[in-house]
């Protein structure tokens, strides 16, 4: 994007929000650009089966979906720019923001950056960060192939995590730190049922051990804690996968837009935020529910809103 041209809405982000708010503004004719940001189709990129979402009885790879929801925002002109935006300027109207070498501006934007893993904080996490060390079954599990990992957490994504390993590795261990998992029954109920998954309840992970005289870090183990007793233990694994919740996408933000105290965007019943003409959708969002149908659902509505804006403010077909 080298001209200096106006756009009438840019879209930062590309998971279900991103190219639902894509698909409903192009077929609008309001000519949407999707900025992808560096994980273009997001988190379901990096997920197996998706069954929970509507209109595919038999589920559909996490993957093949966002590559059919590119195409689709494609089919009705949406141009798309496989960048990251860094920065806005939220003060002067149009707005400006700035990808990679690009300057760009537009009278309105929606932002629908998604999430990323937690990690825990260690220090050994970032020493043996993929090696040993990852967030993404699906993505590293392969290099694990019939031996012993371990997963961390004990939501659906813990559960998910833990039953997809288990099809490829010898032993999985679940580490959670309460005795109670929050995941739903039916994931819970998948892990308890699969053999080569063993749960250690009521743990945290202290450190991540493994040989680093070599090339590249080896992790061979995790050093653990009990959290009602204290008491350390060790155990060998060849990998351990965070599965710990996430953390939304607003650093970029530089904190020109309200946030809640847990750095989420905040906005109103019609996805707008403390900004005329600035909208977010998805799990940038949303803690609560954090669906990909719940994301493509805030995403339709933050285009019906900017299409109502740019009317309203006569800025569409500038
Ligand atoms: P989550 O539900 O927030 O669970 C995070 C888990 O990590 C919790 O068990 C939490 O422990 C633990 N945890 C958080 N911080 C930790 C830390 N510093 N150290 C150790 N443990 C820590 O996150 P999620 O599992 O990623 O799920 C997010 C949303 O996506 C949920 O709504 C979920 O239903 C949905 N999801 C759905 C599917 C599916 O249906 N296919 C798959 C994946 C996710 P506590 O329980 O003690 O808080």
């Amino acid at each position: 994007m080298s001209d200096k041209k106006v756009n009438e809405v840019i879209i930062i982000g590309s998971g279900p929000a991103g190219w639902t708010a894509a698909l409903y503004l192009a077929r609008a004719n309001m000519s949407p650009i999707v900025y992808t940001g560096k994980q273009p189709g997001g988190q379901l990129t990096t997920t197996t089966e998706v069954e929970n979402f509507p209109g595919f009885p038999e589920g559909r790879d996490g993957p093949e979906l966002m590559m059919d929801m590119e195409k689709q925002a494609k089919r009705f002109g949406t141009e798309i720019i496989y960048k990251e935006v860094s920065d806005i300027n939220f003060d002067a109207r149009p707005f400006t923001m700035k990808a990679g070498d690009d300057e760009v501006s537009s009278h309105a934007i929606i932002i629908a950056t998604g999430a990323s893993p937690r990690m825990l904080g260690l220090e050994s996490e970032q020493t043996f960060w993929n090696r040993g060390v990852h967030t993404c079954a699906v993505c590293d599990g392969g290099f694990y192939r019939g031996k012993t990992v371990a997963v961390v957490g004990g939501g659906d994504s813990a559960m998910e995590e833990a039953t997809y390993l288990a099809k490829l590795c010898e032993k999985v261990y679940v580490i959670h730190r309460r005795d109670e998992l929050r995941a739903s029954k039916i994931m819970a109920d998948r892990a308890l049922g699969t053999k080569n998954i063993e749960f250690i309840w009521n743990s945290t992970v202290e450190e991540v051990t493994g040989d680093t005289s070599g090339n590249f870090p080896k992790t061979t183990g995790l050093k653990l804690k009990d959290t009602q007793t204290d008491e350390s233990r060790s155990i060998d694994v060849d990998a351990m996968f965070l599965a710990i919740g996430h953390i939304p996408n607003t650093a970029f933000l530089n904190d020109k837009i309200t946030l809640d105290d847990e750095k989420y965007i905040v906005v109103d019943e019609r996805q707008q935020t403390n900004i005329a003409g600035v909208y977010a959708a998805g799990d940038v969002h949303d803690k609560v529910y954090r669906q990909a149908i719940t994301a493509a659902g805030m995403g339709c509505k933050s285009a019906l809103e900017v299409e109502r804006y740019l009317t309203r403010e006569g800025l569409a077909g500038e």
